[in-house]
């Protein structure tokens, strides 16, 4: 018999000292969702944590389109998309988005996690070098721990120290990888100065846009738009569709050539069943309403500067934020999370995010808008921020 501690038992000793630094995560069940309300713990709430930031996820005709291909074409796809499971309205979505963004190619995946997965993974070789923002997204650097490629982080949005980066790594085949919004700050990425750097370097830019992605630019198209760049400037970029769009799943956007070669070497795309065709339909229905309805965006964008407006004026500290994103800055774990309970106790539904997702000592409130809220939720609010914090 070995003395090593079995798994369970190492486990169990990792979720208690989690919890005794107040940092175990618990899934809560929503009870009913209905727009931005909520009833969790059967108590209603009006949520500020959702990515649904154009309030497309439970539009009628999103919903509808997802019935109606339900009707015409089942539930399930019944197979990987190379093998029988690449169904009308997955194609049509690839070719949808694929023109709208100005990309020769497109290809979906379940999730945006394994997108990420599969664009690095599928490309990257051992010996291979990834330069990545430290606070890309967990899948980003995930892809390259997965890819067995050398991962290398520079300080956020520090274009000189990437370009050190790049340049340190000789002779090596390198991918510059960066989110085009970051999801617990915020902001955005310097894109057209990486944008040069990669085209300087030769070497190709990855731009990770799950929060850009139908909210920004002028027509929804992204956050490379919005900087003024496009297809040409990004040759590899990821959207995902369970955030702006409602709905689930990602793209993966390139040339053909590229395209192609994750078709062959992209794992999660080739082992996974494709996604349900009526979600694929539902997706491209909720696009239209992106590009036919600007006022959404319109909406959200005052919203957003009501918020930041009104917590400047409460003394709150505010993140370096355009987008839907819009955390307050805390620092104190405890602090963050009685702050997220005092106001979940007055019916408003905001997450303290912590460490480990956050840096230790800048856990925050995660405020998230969407236009499905009005101006009057959002005076509300900022009269509750008020309320919780003097109590
Ligand atoms: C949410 C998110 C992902 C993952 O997308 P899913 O579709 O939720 O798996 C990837 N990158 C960033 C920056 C994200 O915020």
């Amino acid at each position: 018999m070995s003395d090593a501690p079995s798994i369970a038992v190492r486990a169990q000793a990792r979720v208690a000292e989690r919890a005794a630094a107040g940092l175990r995560r618990v899934v809560r069940e929503v009870e009913h969702a209905d727009g931005v309300h909520l009833r969790i713990d059967g108590r209603d709430l009006t949520s500020f944590a959702s990515n649904d930031y154009l309030g497309l996820a439970q539009h009628a005709e999103v919903v509808r389109a997802m019935q109606e291909a339900a009707n015409r074409w089942g539930v399930g796809s019944t197979a990987a998309h190379l093998l029988g499971g690449h169904r009308g309205p997955h194609a049509q979505l690839e070719r949808e988005v694929a023109a709208w963004l100005g990309y020769e190619s497109a290809l979906l995946f379940s999730t945006g996690y394994l997108a990420n997965l599969g664009v690095i993974a599928g490309l990257m070789e051992r010996g291979d070098v990834c330069v990545q923002d430290k606070l890309n997204h967990a899948c980003l650097i995930d892809g390259a721990k997965l890819a067995g490629c050398e991962l290398r982080r520079y300080p956020h949005n520090d274009v000189d120290a990437a370009a050190r980066q790049l340049d340190a790594a000789a002779d090596a085949p390198k991918l510059l990888a960066t989110d085009g919004v970051f999801s617990m700050d915020g902001d955005l990425a310097p894109l057209p100065e990486l944008a040069a750097l990669a085209r300087e370097r030769d070497v190709p830019l990855l731009v990770d846009d799950a929060h850009g992605f139908g909210v920004l630019g002028p027509e929804g198209q992204g956050s490379p738009e919005h900087l003024g760049l496009n297809a040409r400037d990004v040759p590899l970029r990821m959207v995902t569709l369970g955030k702006a769009v409602g709905c689930g799943g990602a793209l993966v956007l390139g040339s053909r050539d590229l395209i192609d070669a994750l078709t062959q070497f992209a794992r999660p795309f080739v082992y996974s069943t494709a996604m349900p065709p009526a979600v694929a339909a539902a997706t491209s229905a909720a696009i239209a309403i992106i590009r036919r309805e600007p006022e959404r965006r319109a909406h959200l964008q005052a919203l957003i500067a009501r918020f930041r407006a009104g917590a400047m004026q409460l003394g709150y500290t505010l993140m370096d934020s355009v987008t839907p994103i819009q955390p307050l800055w805390i620092g104190d774990t405890d602090a963050a999370v009685a702050l997220s309970n005092a106001l979940m106790q007055r019916g408003c539904y905001v997450p303290a995010i912590r460490p480990p997702t956050v840096p230790s000592g800048s856990a925050r409130l995660r405020v998230t808008l969407s236009a499905a809220h009005t101006a009057a939720q959002v005076d509300e609010l900022l009269q509750t921020l008020n309320d919780a914090r003097r109590s």
